[in-house]
């Protein structure tokens, strides 16, 4: 069900207007209107989840995919030299609209993005003992029925 205060629904369902790069009968891809690099492109399914938690598989997959696609062909037609693909999932991981989306940022050498120098600024040591313990509690938490 389109949810009325949704954004990504309203694009969807053509209500507010959008850059479309891709449409299926499930995803459809746009520009993002405040791009971090010229290009940048948002994958939503058509239906409307929150974000990772309450998406099924399928239709995760489908937006996957899409994401794959877009990606593949910004490379293969040399519009970016590479993409980073990612998903904000959830407020405290700064998701800031809540209709599940992918992030299409095509990159080209020497651009502004910077994410290495960014991503070592935040390298933390974490001790064996830890790293061992955390392991064990991943490893618990997804035998669980997901
Ligand atoms: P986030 O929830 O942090 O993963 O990011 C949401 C993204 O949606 C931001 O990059 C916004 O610029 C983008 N965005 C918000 N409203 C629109 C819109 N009407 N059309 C295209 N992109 C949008
Ligand atoms: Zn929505």
């Amino acid at each position: 069900m389109p949810e009325r205060d949704c954004i990504f629904c309203r694009i969807v369902a053509n209500e507010i207007p959008s850059y479309e790069v891709y449409s299926d009968p499930n995803v459809k891809a746009f520009l993002d209107i405040n791009p971090i690099a010229e290009g940048h492109v948002i994958v939503v399914p058509k239906e409307h989840f929150q974000g990772v938690s309450d998406a099924d598989p399928e239709s995760f997959l489908n937006v996957m995919d899409a994401a794959r696609r877009i990606s593949l062909a910004m490379v293969k037609s040399s519009f970016a030299e590479g993409t980073n693909i990612f998903i904000a999932n959830g407020s405290v991981a700064d998701q800031t609209v809540f209709h599940l989306h992918v992030h299409v940022l095509p990159r080209r050498n020497g651009d502004d993005i910077n994410w290495n120098q960014w991503w070592q600024s935040k390298v933390k040591h974490v001790s064996e003992g830890v790293m061992s313990q955390i392991r064990q509690t991943l490893v618990e938490i997804e035998g669980e029925n997901l």
